[in-house]
């Protein structure tokens, strides 16, 4: 260990420490901090509200980046349990708070879930466990909702899924074009050539939670 891996912050830190590559992620996570706190030109580094910012700012991206420890099996475990009922199962606005891969700006929102199970269902916890999984990275909306539209299908074999996300992107209402109410829906299905006219229009009912 040396100098650069303790809690003591360094001064006017403006550039990448010469051992940045040994880092770990929390000290590299702390390292960012600093930079983009003495990118700040006239900003005092050393004012004691922004003294363990650094540190700060690292313990929270780690957490809003944990999604990159866990795979989908290791979220679900065993709570995969089989089923005689093929009715519409559905779980709907759950919360999420992401990322976006462009800007590193939060965008957060709602998802639904609609799936026809075939012989599996899945525990109902275990779909807004996916939800963080998955959001907890750098994300875009279309890509997240992607993401747990193929992995439902994969684990439980529906007849069918569909997945539906409403997005608020603060890149979108902090700057450039500043659109304040603006949500963004994204919506992807598989399967649906399994299914009736009549168990489609169940399926997207469901989703919208009617
Ligand atoms: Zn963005």
């Amino acid at each position: 260990m040396n100098e650069q891996t303790t809690n003591e912050p360094s001064k006017s830190f403006e550039r990448l420490p010469d051992n940045f590559d040994g880092l770990d992620s929390s000290r590299r996570l702390s390292v960012a901090g600093q930079l983009i706190i003495s990118s700040a030109k006239n900003e005092d580094a050393d004012r004691i509200g922004l003294l363990k910012t650094p540190e700060r700012y690292s313990k929270t991206m780690r957490f809003l980046l944990s999604g990159y420890e866990s795979t989908p099996a290791q979220i679900i475990g065993e709570g995969i349990f089989p089923t005689e009922s093929h009715g519409v199962v559905s779980v709907n606005d759950i919360e999420f708070y992401s990322l976006c891969e462009h800007h590193m700006l939060p965008f957060w929102g709602k998802v639904s879930v609609a799936y026809y199970p075939t012989d599996k269902i899945i525990g109902l916890s275990k779909i807004p466990r996916l939800v963080n999984l998955f959001a907890r990275r750098l994300q875009v909306q279309e890509h997240l909702t992607q993401q747990v539209t193929d992995t439902l299908y994969a684990l439980l074999k529906p007849r069918a899924v569909a997945v539906r996300i409403s997005g608020q992107h603060l890149c979108m209402m902090m700057r450039g074009v500043e659109k304040q109410s603006s949500s963004t829906i994204s919506e992807t299905s598989l399967g649906l050539e399994k299914l009736t006219n009549l168990e489609q229009q169940r399926l997207f009912s469901a989703l919208e939670g009617r």
